[in-house]
């Protein structure tokens, strides 16, 4: 017998001090590549060999969409920002100097938004768990100190700004040992979300550190155990060649056979991340272990901006076996301004993709912004009366009560983000704002 041996690819990753030895860039004006080394300073950046060979289409740079997604451009910097920098890099400044340069424009871009930090904190006897926050009644998310950075970086990211050193399994095993005292208390809770950054950059030996521990029949209460990745896009491999990609897929399995909903959250932002072969056969390869797949992504300027990518990409999906799930609205943190949709493009956009497609791609929802109170849905434009006013509705929120219920803010086609809505109908405030002041003084 014949067994195919495939060696796949060794993962090398490109950051922003290599950005000359790309030997792609080469083409590009050379002033051109030193503007994007000053952004590069600020926002984050990293790429792989796949991301570089495979998915950008380099005849069409600099407009392709996942070189949009993935390289520092000049326009995601404010100008005296970008001028800033570029005259730290001229001068070249002592790297110390240039460090609190981007600290200070960085601070400036909101790298904490809707109140993450500091209002979803888990306590347990008295102290704050770190790594572990809440804020749906059902769902508990964990972020794994060794699984805070991602195989390739997305410029509309700013979870960088928590990215972290990488602990030694026995961190990893005191942390989990504190998640599952935190859920042996709370019955309440049906979901633990496993996020990052991307979880899948650990090792199989340290993510089964934590995955293991959930399928304790005295956590019988936590169902779906969720994994939230970008792998399928930025590192495919990881599932298929990695020397413990089979070791990942049995943990999968093992899961799954201890009678756990395994939901692989994933992140696809343009339909090429699943147009190449080792993204199909990894497509393949985890639904294989019974785990589900379900996608969402922003919308997001320069990259998926129009219906019918949405709607091949859901397309896409649904003969994958991929279940579409959200599309976000993008954050009001870092590169926003280069990637902002306002919401009622984001919302005909949205519509656009659900009208051409059929009822199995349906089960995507979105526009969603996922703000502070909870997560908004733009489910309508529509005039009321003699107002033009955004339907909006809960999909979850801080306070389950206010979950399903619709609400109505004054259409302003500029607005995209919640902080630009205001109440329609000359109301003074949201029906939920002064609870959730009182949520949040707790
Ligand atoms: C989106 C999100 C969840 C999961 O919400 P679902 O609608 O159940 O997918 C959980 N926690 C936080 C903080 C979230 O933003
Ligand atoms: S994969 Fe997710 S966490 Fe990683 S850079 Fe992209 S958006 Fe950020």
């Amino acid at each position: 017998m014949i067994q195919r041996i495939d060696t796949g690819r060794t993962y090398h990753a490109y950051s922003r001090r290599d950005l000359d030895r790309i030997p792609m860039l080469r083409r590009l004006p050379p002033e051109l590549r030193f503007r994007m080394k000053a952004v590069a300073a600020v926002l984050p950046f990293r790429v792989n060999d796949y991301v570089l060979e495979e998915l950008i289409d380099w005849d069409r740079v600099p407009d392709d969409p996942i070189f949009r997604l993935t390289f520092p451009h000049p326009e995601m910097l404010a100008p005296e920002d970008l001028a800033r920098m570029i005259r730290l890099l001229e001068e070249e400044a002592p790297p110390a100097v240039i460090r609190s340069a981007a600290l200070e424009i960085q601070q400036r871009l909101n790298p904490h938004p809707s109140g993450q930090r500091e209002h979803n904190r888990l306590v347990l006897d008295g102290v704050t768990l770190p790594g572990m926050q809440r804020k749906y009644r059902e769902t508990a998310l964990f972020f794994p100190a060794a699984g805070q950075t991602c195989h390739a970086y997305c410029t509309y990211c700013f979870r960088w700004a928590q990215f972290v050193g990488v602990p030694d399994l026995r961190f990893a095993a005191r942390e989990a040992d504190m998640l599952v005292r935190f859920l042996l208390r709370h019955p309440e809770i049906t979901d633990v979300l496993i996020t990052g950054g991307d979880p899948l950059i650990m090792r199989t030996r340290l993510l089964r550190r934590y995955v293991e521990p959930l399928l304790d029949p005295r956590l019988a209460h936590v169902r779906n155990i969720r994994i939230g990745t970008k792998a399928l896009s930025w590192w495919p491999y990881r599932f298929l060649t990695d020397p413990d990609a089979g070791d990942l897929l049995r943990l999968f399995a093992e899961v799954v056979r201890a009678g756990r909903h395994l939901a692989l959250m994933v992140h696809f932002t343009h339909p090429r991340e699943l147009s190449t072969l080792p993204a199909r056969r990894a497509v393949r390869a985890v639904r294989g272990t019974g785990a589900v797949i379900r996608s969402q992504s922003p919308v997001v300027r320069h990259v998926n901006d129009r219906p019918r990518i949405w709607a091949r990409m859901w397309r896409r999906q649904v003969s994958l076996g991929v279940v579409p799930y959200y599309m976000f609205v993008a954050r009001d943190t870092g590169a926003q301004q280069y990637f902002r949709v306002p919401l009622a493009e984001a919302f005909s956009i949205f519509t656009g993709a659900y009208r051409s497609v059929s009822g199995l791609a349906r089960t995507a929802r979105g526009p969603v912004l996922s703000a502070l109170p909870g997560k908004i849905l733009v489910d309508g434009i529509e005039r009321i009366g003699d107002e033009t006013v955004f339907v909006l509705k809960f999909l979850q929120a801080r306070e389950p009560a206010w979950v399903g219920r619709v609400f109505f803010a004054r259409y302003d086609p500029e607005a995209a983000w919640f902080d630009d809505l205001r109440p329609a109908f000359g109301e003074p405030s949201f029906f939920f704002e002064g609870e959730l002041r009182e949520l949040l003084r707790r």
